[in-house]
């Protein structure tokens, strides 16, 4: 069947597009370089109007929804933060940098507290804060709902042996956005301007968000979340007790939120590279409260690097990659405006769930505990050997976290972004203070107001050493795991968990009912 397009409006996400990020990363600009960008650009936009023509899309709507409140620190004084001015030449196609430093032996950068005293008893940060404009337009940032003239529900299989190039992982989104229970949004542009997309599937209040392939050498967790959520839909059409989960739970997915990294490993055909595009590890460059936090007793985390290269560079300054921005704005949408429930980061590093999270309160931490308990037995349910393991809390001052569920937790707790220091912190009379100088939270300080009292996250590491990359063996050996460990089921496990059991008790009667009137008819 044919159909008029129409006209199709321009997305303007104007801080996405910004240069931000080249003056910062010099990229190597020899003509070599520009002429393929200009050559793949070429062929991506040739690849888009392919792809959108084919999908029925009669316009782009603008979704300008105001969901943010600006942060409610006041004019801070002595809030200059200086900006790293950088010599490091770092290549997007030339990639990979070799001569990372150890953090420890460049200068550690010293901050103004306020109090000596405190710099002394707490320590320091190793990683500048992110600039406060620049928090100010992530937080602008906008998404873009993708409209459909027509909706379908066709049945939707995402091969987990399948080889799926960005632009196929794109196309597949394209098409479960199609779905009539599922929405597609444009949340950003990667370093590399590929977009980066939101899904949401189903129309209940109970938000559960997944994130896959921040890690750009992680890709089961692209495949996994796509596979999950089509297999969701389809299932939804017969079994009405899935359909009416749907209609209590809600499941925000980024499937994908390093397509950069992605990409180089599939072009470069190597398995290691974490990092976005830009050498930057996404999960070391959100600005949470205790990103690049050294306390003045640890030692600092010796794997961190002070260059990019492949997996250890926080950035710069904290927030400076473009990914790292758009889940910011996305974590605050879901976790503090729609309260979500839970929250799960799958990485591939090997059958572990990582969880709980030294800043945060002991309530937190023990339903955190409780949530990943849930999640192990799960997987091991019966299982004698090659068990998940709870990978507990990896957060310490050591000059590490910066994670995104790290930042997802501290928003839950309340925290605000702090103009002087570049990162999360607790609100005390309009100063907010960064974890280094609140320490542990807990829930008798009296600014303590948290945002999402029931909010859970951990990260799920998907397989082994033999499944990372994008070769055939390891699609093959993720696939083989997928099965193994009933991942197929995780999503239903975490749509019931977010319900009350009586609810769960009453949909499933609701179910059978239906079913029997299906039956008598
Ligand atoms: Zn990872």
């Amino acid at each position: 069947m044919f159909v008029n397009l129409g006209k199709k409006k321009i997305l303007n996400n104007y801080f996405l597009q910004e240069e931000y990020m080249r003056d910062k990363y010099i990229i190597k600009k020899d003509l070599n370089h520009i002429f393929k960008n200009i050559l793949i650009g070429t062929m991506c936009f040739g690849t888009l109007i392919i792809m959108t023509s084919s999908r029925h899309i009669k316009k782009l709507k603008i979704y300008n929804e105001e969901v943010i409140t600006k942060p409610i620190e006041q004019v801070i004084e002595n809030s200059s933060s200086s900006t790293v001015s950088s010599d490091i030449v770092s290549s997007s196609d030339s990639v990979i940098v070799s001569s990372a430093l150890p953090i420890s032996s460049m200068e550690e950068k010293k901050y103004y507290f306020g109090n000596d005293a405190l710099i002394e008893q707490y320590g320091r940060f190793t990683v500048m804060g992110m600039n406060y404009d620049d928090y100010l337009r992530t937080m602008d940032n906008s998404f873009n709902e993708i409209i459909y003239d027509i909706e379908m529900d066709n049945d939707l299989n995402y091969d987990l042996k399948k080889l799926y190039r960005y632009i196929d992982i794109e196309k597949f989104l394209y098409d479960l956005g199609e779905n009539n229970n599922a929405r597609l949004y444009k949340l950003g542009e990667s370093s590399e301007k590929r977009n980066i997309y939101g899904i949401e599937v189903g129309t209940g209040k109970n938000v559960i968000m997944l994130t896959g392939n921040l890690h750009g050498n992680e890709g089961a967790g692209t495949a996994y979340i796509l596979k999950g959520i089509s297999e969701l839909l389809n299932k939804s059409k017969k079994d009405v007790y899935i359909k009416l989960l749907l209609e209590n739970v809600k499941i925000v997915a980024i499937p994908c939120v390093n397509p950069d990294g992605r990409e180089i490993n599939i072009n470069k055909g190597i398995n290691t590279w974490k990092a976005n595009a830009l050498g930057i590890n996404l999960n070391g460059n959100f600005p949470s409260s205790e990103a690049g936090c050294l306390s003045y007793k640890e030692k600092i985390d010796s794997n961190i690097s002070s260059n990019p290269n492949a997996a250890t560079f926080p950035g710069y300054t904290l927030g400076d990659a473009l990914e790292t921005r758009i889940l910011m704005k996305w974590y605050n949408e879901y976790i503090v405006n729609q309260n979500a429930r839970c929250y799960v980061d799958y990485h591939q590093q090997g059958r572990v769930v990582y969880c709980t999270n030294f800043y945060t309160t002991d309530d937190r931490n023990n339903n955190t505990l409780n949530f990943v308990s849930d999640i192990l037995s799960f997987f091991n349910n019966n299982r004698i050997s090659n068990k998940f393991a709870n990978g507990g809390t990896t957060t310490k001052m050591d000059g590490s976290g910066g994670g995104g569920t790290y930042y997802a937790s501290n928003l839950a707790d309340g925290l605000v972004m702090s103009k002087q220091y570049g990162r999360l912190g607790l609100n005390k009379n309009n100063l907010v203070q960064p974890a280094l100088l609140f320490g542990k939270l807990t829930e008798n300080n009296e600014f303590y107001k948290p945002a999402n009292k029931s909010f859970v996250t951990c990260t799920l590491e998907i397989g082994t050493g033999d499944s990372l990359g994008y070769d055939q063996k390891a699609l093959l050996n993720q696939e083989q795991e997928y099965y193994e460990y009933g991942y197929e089921n995780i999503l239903k496990l975490l749509m019931e968990r977010t319900l009350a059991a009586d609810v769960i008790n009453d949909l499933k009667n609701q179910a059978n009912i239906t079913n029997n009137k299906v039956l008598i008819k």
